[in-house]
């Protein structure tokens, strides 16, 4: 079974269609992840509404430009996190953004969220699905006053030394349908122990006019497959075991 750990549900017009063509291809699960505050109980309906949807909420990095008053308002949007944790899967989407962020004046403030978010999946033993983008570093060395059950890097595309340090952490890397056309995500499923491998849409983040759907793990699993000389169905297996492994909620629903 393929499970597609990072996809921004909330965003398509027609979740419904979203998911029957996912699941004709062998996809048994979404983690539905949060991205702007104004949607969270979407995601909540959604998991509501269609049980192989997994609920995951955080305060996105980008939040800091995109949602002027986050500034303010954060504070409840995290209760809403807290109070909804025990029904979450994973926090996320949550991390740092430099890159997207071009002020670095707001850097401070992406932080102090970040950092209200971290102790809530310590304390609720959830793994988290971390935005790096350009303050790879950052992050890296604010995760190690935490004890997370698991941590996973999204579509990552930072340097080589970053990623070594992750990967000698044990963190896991969502692979994202990018691996088609980006060198650096095709290096990391190139290199990543299979292990560690999971595999993600970030639906629907669109490429070349094409919106990506969670249905596209299948062509990213073939091709990490072909990449890796490994056969799809034994590299199905280990990914579906890792994906228990990082995200237990999703196979055993509370
Ligand atoms: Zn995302």
């Amino acid at each position: 079974m393929l499970i597609d750990t990072h996809c921004h549900l909330d965003e398509y017009e027609n979740p419904l269609d979203i998911i029957s063509a996912a699941e004709a291809v062998g996809v048994g699960g979404i983690i539905a992840v949060g991205m702007h505050v104004t949607k969270f109980q979407k995601v909540l309906d959604l998991a509501a509404q269609f049980p192989m949807v997994h609920p995951a909420l955080g305060i996105h990095p980008e939040e800091v430009k995109d949602h002027p008053s986050i500034d303010q308002e954060f504070p409840l949007y995290i209760d809403l996190i807290r109070e909804n944790a025990p029904k979450l899967v994973a926090i996320a989407e949550i991390g740092l953004d430099h890159h997207f962020v071009k002020n670095p004046a707001l850097w401070s403030l992406e932080e102090r969220i970040f950092l209200e978010m971290l102790p809530i999946a310590e304390q609720n033993k959830l793994p988290v699905s971390l935005h790096v983008k350009d303050a790879e570093m950052r992050v890296l060395d604010l995760l190690t006053s935490y004890e997370l059950p698991a941590v996973v890097i999204h579509w990552f595309s930072g340097p080589s030394d970053i990623y070594k340090t992750a990967i000698d952490r044990g963190y896991y890397f969502s692979i994202p349908q990018a691996i088609r056309y980006s060198p650096i995500v095709q290096k990391t499923a190139q290199e990543t122990p299979l292990e560690q491998l999971l595999l993600e849409s970030d639906g629907p983040a669109t490429f070349k006019g094409i919106v990506g759907e969670p249905k596209d793990c299948a062509l990213v699993i073939t091709e990490i497959a072909r990449r890796r000389n490994v056969s799809r169905e034994e590299l199905e297996v280990i990914i579906e075991s890792n994906t228990r492994k990082t995200f237990p909620r999703v196979f055993s629903p509370s």
